[in-house]
């Protein structure tokens, strides 16, 4: 695994060194995952590069220095605790409904020593009430489709803000379905960019979404409509 990942890191122009840190985030959640569902992944070349590579590319997508970034359903800490492992000059706040993900996050972000992270155990849609355009970034993987994804997310960002989605390379239909939602909610996607994960043939991609204007006081909705009648 550590070859895997001082390479890939090499490639994608981030820290090489910091390769075993994030090896032993991979062996945090290898071993918890023995005794709670935290991921399918589990041969470790794969979850080299599926999870912490894949999380790692987001780095090149957006200027994150001195930002507040929130990971919204970040599940394992995905793509959370890599980018706040490979970097630290941003606030960091990991949000999940799943209280028992939450505890491991704490458990792990402790152990790896990680500061300026929050581990939040919270429905997106609810904390949303608290936290409104609070965050520069929102990122997020493997959570919802996106006209979803977006109630769930762009109420958290403020005006000038951006959501970087990270989608799979196929996701064109889903992104035709969420335009409407995504200018009801004041986004405005500006960038689509797919990558290769390295030593890989997989390609995944990054939906940027500007906050161009504040979300209307009515959304995000509860979860029952926002699922039942998606934007
Ligand atoms: N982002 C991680 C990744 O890429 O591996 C986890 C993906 S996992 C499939 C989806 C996660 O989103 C779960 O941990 C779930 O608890 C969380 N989730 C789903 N809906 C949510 C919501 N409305 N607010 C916060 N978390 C949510």
């Amino acid at each position: 695994m550590l070859d895997i990942l001082r390479a890939g890191l090499a490639a994608l122009g981030l820290d090489p060194t910091k390769a075993e840190s994030l090896a032993a985030f991979a062996d945090d959640v290898l071993e918890r995952n023995r005794v709670m569902n935290l991921t399918a992944i589990t041969e470790p070349a794969d979850f080299a590069r599926l999870h912490l590579l894949d999380s790692a590319a987001l780095l090149n997508m957006a200027d994150f220095s001195g930002k507040r970034v929130v990971d919204v359903g970040t599940g394992a800490g995905f793509p959370g605790v890599p980018l706040r492992i490979l970097r630290d000059d941003f606030d960091l706040t990991l949000l999940d409904s799943t209280g028992k993900r939450i505890d491991f996050l704490r458990e792990a972000c402790a152990s790896l020593s990680l500061t300026r992270v929050d581990c939040v155990h919270a429905r997106a849609e609810e904390f949303a009430a608290a936290q409104r355009e609070h965050f520069d970034i929102a990122v997020s993987r493997a959570v919802a489709a996106l006209p979803v994804l977006c109630e769930l997310c762009l109420p958290l960002v403020r005006v000038g803000g951006q959501f970087l989605a990270m989608k799979s390379a196929r996701s064109d239909e889903e992104l035709d379905a969420a335009r409407h939602a995504i200018g009801t909610l004041g986004g405005r996607v500006v960038r689509v960019t797919d990558y290769e994960i390295p030593d890989s043939d997989v390609t995944h991609r990054v939906i940027v979404i500007d906050k161009v204007s504040p979300t209307p006081a009515k959304y995000p909705r509860a979860f029952g409509q926002i699922k039942k009648k998606p934007l």
